[in-house]
């Protein structure tokens, strides 16, 4: 295993889109922003399905 440079610490509802990433200071996940700085927090009546990434990826091919 190589050594894990980012922990992966990002998870995305599959129902509405809503983004959190972890904040490792706070303890808690916090809600992600979009390239143009609008919170991504998706439908707030979700019952969130959580789809938390084992493997971080890098946004490179968007
Ligand atoms: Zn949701």
């Amino acid at each position: 295993m190589p050594v894990q440079l980012r922990k992966p610490t990002e998870r995305v509802c599959e129902r509405c889109g809503r983004t959190e990433i972890w904040d490792e200071e706070a303890s808690a996940w916090k809600i992600a922003r979009d390239e143009a700085g609008d919170r991504e927090a998706g439908d707030v009546y979700c019952i969130h399905e959580w789809d938390i990434n084992g493997d971080f990826v890098p946004f490179e091919n968007r």
